[in-house]
């Protein structure tokens, strides 16, 4: 048993970033005037959207498939969805399913020939799971798609606020779907299906090799100095690897069972998790990302000198974050240290808690460079954390991350 109050699953299962961008991007003039004019839009009458799937794809009767019928009813009813279902299949080689807006009254869940045939039905629990999430979250009322496809003016900062929202909308959908399923194992299995396109018995799932690829990832982005690649940031979906590390998350949470871990921290290994798909502040122009540099050039530094002395390996970690040569002897530390509180306090007013974890996981590195983490350096980085407002909880994190790796 978990903490989800049967009767109400909703508001516990959504991710709290979800919840929270959502609300913000509801108020922005450009999407409240989307919103408004496709409301007008519709008020005129039906969209076609059912005339449309009846002439290009096949209903699913009760009759014609009655486990996926039974399996659709239990989530449902799980997710407390109070209004009648339409399930399609369309021809399509390619993996996936699309719940689409609900018109006249009725919700239409789409999914392509080649997904029915391969997904076994605790996999089908959570697809099926997950697109009625994206209904019950109401996700449908945020017109991404107007956006991102040019339809209106929207500068890039809307296009990332929105794309980062979308991954979240994805983390709460597939929280919805495994919830449904409540079994990690399919679930994980489905999204190495849906990644991987692969069903034969050629290559084999492998959950343990499938989570590896997260932690791969991550030592990657350390290799870049942490350059994340610009087509993540305008990807309204979170990599497979990650969906299946959030989840894995969400199970071992007490959302999916009793004494798991608290939902705050759940959503904290989200946010870390979502970090390695933000963009670098490395090169970015903003004043948002310069504030950042400056704070990791003095906190670098800092953690570096913790001892009093700064080595060869912390030289070296120094000049992967800012580049060759740039370091000097010169540097005043004194004033650096002086100059900290202030700098963090501008990193923390303008950047998101995604971004200024971003920023600690790279003065980690700093704390790294020897592959020994001491006592002064840990303290030094944690003081950072905290006047940068990101909990204790994942400097630990960061810290362990070198010895989960092999
Ligand atoms: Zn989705």
């Amino acid at each position: 048993m978990s903490v989800i109050n049967p009767s109400n699953p909703q508001n516990a299962l959504r991710s709290t970033q979800d919840k929270e961008i959502f609300k913000r991007l509801l108020q922005d003039p450009i999407i409240d005037q989307l919103c408004k004019q496709i409301a007008k839009h519709e008020q005129q009458g039906p969209q076609g959207t059912r005339r449309q799937l009846l002439s290009t794809s096949i209903r699913i009767s009760q009759k014609m498939a009655p486990e996926l019928s039974k399996i659709t009813s239990e989530c449902v009813e799980k997710l407390d969805v109070d209004i009648p279902l339409e399930l399609y299949a369309y021809n399509s080689p390619n993996f996936n399913a699309a719940c689409v807006k609900p018109e006249e009254g009725r919700l239409f869940i789409m999914f392509s020939s080649s997904l029915l045939d391969a997904f076994d039905f605790a996999e089908l629990k959570f697809v099926v799971g997950h697109e009625l999430g994206h209904f019950i979250f109401q996700h449908h009322d945020i017109p991404v798609g107007y956006v991102l496809k040019g339809k209106t003016q929207a500068g890039p900062a809307l296009a990332l606020q929105l794309t980062s929202w979308s991954r979240y909308a994805e983390i709460s959908a597939d929280r919805a779907g495994a919830y449904c399923c409540n079994d990690f194992n399919s679930v994980a299995k489905a999204l190495f299906k849906l990644a991987s396109g692969i069903t034969s018995s050629i290559v084999k799932f492998n959950l343990d090799a499938f989570l590896k690829q997260v932690e791969a990832m991550k030592v990657e982005d350390d290799a870049l100095a942490n350059s994340s690649f610009e087509k993540d940031w305008f990807m309204t979906h979170p990599f497979s690897p990650l969906r299946v590390k959030a989840l894995q998350l969400f199970h071992q949470s007490e959302l999916a069972m009793t004494g798991g871990t608290k939902k705050a921290e759940l959503e904290l290994g989200i946010e870390g998790l979502m970090a390695l798909m933000e963009p670098s502040y490395l090169e970015a122009k903003t004043d948002s990302a310069k504030a950042m540099r400056h704070c990791l050039f003095a906190g670098s530094l800092l953690i570096a000198n913790a001892n009093g002395h700064i080595s060869d390996y912390e030289i070296s970690a120094f000049e992967k974050l800012f580049g060759e040569s740039e370091y000097s002897d010169d540097f005043n530390l004194e004033k650096l240290a002086a100059k900290l509180p202030s700098r963090c306090e501008q990193v923390l007013q303008s950047n998101s808690l995604p971004k200024r974890m971003q920023l600690v996981r790279d003065l980690s590195t700093m704390a790294k460079a020897d592959n020994h983490v001491g006592e002064k350096e840990l303290a030094v980085l944690e003081n950072i954390a905290g006047m940068l407002d990101v909990p204790n909880l994942f400097v630990n994190q960061v810290i362990a991350d070198s010895s989960v790796l092999d």
